[in-house]
């Protein structure tokens, strides 16, 4: 089912032809500053999973959104006076600033992993931000290898690891600092580095005078950041592999149902997919879910889904919605 890769250098007429495919759902890995880019249309659910499917991925982690100008992704995300400060100071580069996600964002749920906050980025590459403009949407962009692989800095980087996979190359050389964005989470009062890269934290600190705490190592920086701000899970309790419903055991349930799941005697069904597919599933996950988490079911029940292609990312993220929640955060 991949589509046939086209490789362009870049012209007006790839530009074009990028930025329609983009907009028509289809992966385009683009140069930016830092490495190639796997795009999607950040609003767009099934796109967005096609980057999962790319790049075989066993879990799915949140995506950083790409825009052309700081009042671009300030359609999506909440800018606070710190955000204007580094946005200022460093768009477009290589700093991913973490922000409140706007009530009225079109970014997909799965791009943001169920998250009420979003990653926004402008990079500084002349043909990436182009590219922005004319697409006139948010692109969801990781690096563009395999999981496991190098960062690509090359087209045949991006060709020899994903050929197979996207639909098209923009072709735009050798990328510059191969090094990945910087990303600041300002979520709260506190600034927290969840990844050092391009940016350095002195940097940061010097722009905004004050403190900037790692995320990994600094006893100062909230309990197991990661895990508070990149793990969404719903309020209700969840229960994996529900084959069938228990009311004295679970109570009245909500099911999210996968193919030819038994359905009767839950209390509601929600759909992940009635076909049985896996990309299909994953693009409904955080949607649904959230759907899902409402006070009046006791519970939420997962039908079976098998361990193959993206399913194994849909449990991996289930089963970390169904462990204990002393880590996760009350929304
Ligand atoms: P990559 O797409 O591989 O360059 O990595 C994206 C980075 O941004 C990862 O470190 C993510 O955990 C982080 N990230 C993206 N979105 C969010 C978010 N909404 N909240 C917290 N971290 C995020
Ligand atoms: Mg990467």
């Amino acid at each position: 089912m991949s589509p046939a890769l086209t490789i362009r250098p870049y012209s007006e007429g790839a530009l074009t032809q990028a930025a329609a495919k983009l907009r028509a759902g289809e992966l385009v890995a683009f140069p930016t500053e830092t490495v190639y880019g796997l795009g999607a249309d950040a609003t767009n659910d099934d796109a967005v999973a096609g980057i999962f499917a790319a790049k075989q991925r066993p879990s799915f982690n949140p995506l950083i959104s790409h825009f052309p100008d700081r009042d671009a992704a300030a359609r999506h995300a909440i800018f606070d006076a710190r955000a204007d400060k580094l946005a200022a100071a460093f768009w477009p580069g290589a700093l991913t600033l973490v922000l409140p996600k706007r009530d009225d964002s079109t970014v997909s749920h799965l791009t943001t992993a169920g998250l009420p906050s979003i990653a926004v980025r402008v990079p500084a590459h002349d043909m990436a931000r182009a590219l922005l403009r004319a697409v006139g949407r948010p692109i969801a962009a990781p690096s563009a290898n395999r999981s496991g692989r190098i960062s690509p800095t090359t087209a045949a980087h991006v060709a020899a690891s994903l050929g197979n996979a996207i639909g098209m190359i923009l072709d735009g050389g050798p990328c510059g600092v191969g090094l990945e964005s910087t990303v600041i989470d300002l979520t709260t009062d506190q600034v927290v580095m969840l990844r050092p890269g391009g940016i350095t934290r002195d940097q940061v600190a010097q722009v905004l005078g004050c403190d900037v705490v790692m995320a990994e190592t600094d006893d100062n920086a909230p309990k197991s950041p990661g895990m508070l701000t990149s793990h969404y899970a719903p309020g209700l309790p969840v229960r994996l592999n529900a084959d069938a419903p228990d009311q004295k055991k679970y109570g009245h349930e909500i099911l999210l149902a996968f193919g030819d799941c038994v359905t009767k005697g839950f209390d509601k069904v929600l759909w992940l997919s009635k076909t049985g597919d896996d990309r299909e599933a994953a693009a409904n996950l955080f949607a649904k879910l959230h759907e899902a988490d409402q006070p009046r079911f006791d519970g939420i029940a997962i039908a079976p889904i098998p361990d193959t292609g993206l399913g194994l990312a849909i449990n991996d993220r289930m089963k970390r919605a169904s462990a204990p929640r002393a880590l996760h955060p009350t929304p």
